[in-house]
């Protein structure tokens, strides 16, 4: 599902974020990425979406090479992966159920179909009363909740995360959880980079953990492994 081999990738600043990466995720698996602040995990996660793109070494996504993916070929290729952000990134002029439409629209689906699709997914985040609202009308683990739906609309099959729940209370953090649980539960993968010690030490999944740039520990089941 993603593949990455030797890679490497150096900033333009001369900062060399990730070295000599190597790593196999299987569809339907679940995967936190942990380290401490600046060790390369939302460079190792951009690398998955294309946002960022190697400086050397292979990166397989669904069967795409991405070192090898022309640029007018990167939308179409994102459509293939849920992205979720730490501060939602919704846009904030449009309603809840425009947010979540927006991606559906982009690829000219029926707007019957769009009408059943968004009010599906907005219904597995327990937002169906809310798709009229703005996001600023919205909590924050409710605006979470919209990108959520919104990263899934399309059926990914891989949802990557980045610090989902980085903006949110405790208990507002598990719900979120509970929702990312729910998704990977039906077959897709997800890839979620984050400090929080309580989630990853209670719901036990891979971790990999990212130190300098450079895988450090990779471990089915695995804890923590920081303090703070
Ligand atoms: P983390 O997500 O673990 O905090 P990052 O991947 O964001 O780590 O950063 C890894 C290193 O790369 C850091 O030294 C950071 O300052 C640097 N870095 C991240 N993004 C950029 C960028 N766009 N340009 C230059 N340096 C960057
Ligand atoms: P939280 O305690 O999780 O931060 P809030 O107190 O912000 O949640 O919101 C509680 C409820 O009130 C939510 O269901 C939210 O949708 C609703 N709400 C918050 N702000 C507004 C607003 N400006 N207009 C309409 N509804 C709002």
């Amino acid at each position: 599902m993603i593949e990455m081999q030797n890679v490497y990738k150096k900033y333009p600043n001369g900062i060399i974020a990730t070295n000599d990466l190597n790593i196999q995720i299987k569809q339907g698996e679940f995967v936190y990425v942990v380290g401490p602040s600046g060790a390369g995990k939302s460079t190792f996660i951009k690398m998955m979406y294309r946002e960022e793109k190697a400086t050397q070494g292979n990166i397989m996504v669904n069967g795409i090479n991405l070192s090898k993916l022309k640029n007018n070929r990167i939308p179409y290729f994102r459509r293939q992966i849920g992205v979720v952000f730490q501060d939602f990134k919704l846009l904030p002029t449009l309603t809840v159920f425009e947010n979540v439409a927006f991606a559906l629209e982009v690829i000219e689906e029926q707007p019957k179909q769009i009408k059943q699709r968004v009010m599906e997914v907005l219904n597995l985040v327990g937002l169906k009363h809310k798709a009229r609202m703005l996001p600023t009308e919205l909590s924050g683990g409710e605006q979470q909740r919209v990108s959520i739906a919104r990263s899934i609309v399309n059926t990914p099959k891989v949802v990557i995360a980045d610090e989902p729940t980085g903006n949110l209370d405790p208990e507002t953090s598990w719900d979120i959880m509970n929702i990312l649980e729910e998704i990977n539960t039906r077959g897709t993968t997800v890839v979620m980079a984050t400090h929080n010690r309580e989630i990853v030490n209670t719901i036990r999944h891979r971790v990999i953990a990212i130190e300098g740039g450079r895988i450090v520990r990779d471990e089915q089941r695995g804890d923590y492994g920081y303090e703070s």
